[in-house]
């Protein structure tokens, strides 16, 4: 059965997409909790963060170059941002496709909830 976000990248959900390439996509989120409120999503499912594998390291590492070109052009680079990872029931995941927040838009605060 597919994910959530593979039936995005397939076009059989609609959603806001800011940015592909090969490797990954990036869409806005359905519930944004920022006024800039980003998914990086890879092609390729690696269930969580906690489970990626060696294997997967160029696919992180290009998620993580991506992250500058994005800000870049979605305009939030100089203000800064915040890139989020949940991982598991404590760590707030609910979709076992890994993706990381981009958030940018006002002043975040720390602790996160
Ligand atoms: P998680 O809770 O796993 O870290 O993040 C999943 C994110 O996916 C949530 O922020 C949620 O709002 C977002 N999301 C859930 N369903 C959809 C959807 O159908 N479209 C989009 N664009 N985002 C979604």
């Amino acid at each position: 059965m597919s994910t959530l976000f593979e039936k995005i990248i397939a076009r059989e959900i609609p959603a806001d997409i800011v940015y592909e390439d090969d490797i990954c996509i990036c869409f806005k989120d359905i519930e944004p909790q920022a006024p800039t409120h980003l998914l990086l999503v890879p092609k390729k499912v690696i269930t969580g963060i906690g489970l990626a594998q060696a294997q997967d390291a160029q696919i992180l590492g290009h998620l993580m170059v991506t992250i500058p070109t994005i800000a870049q052009q979605q305009g939030f680079a100089s203000d800064g941002f915040r890139v989020t990872i949940n991982h598991g029931s404590d760590g707030g995941q609910t979709v076992d496709h890994l993706h990381l927040h981009l958030l940018a838009g006002r002043s975040l605060t720390w602790p996160p909830g």
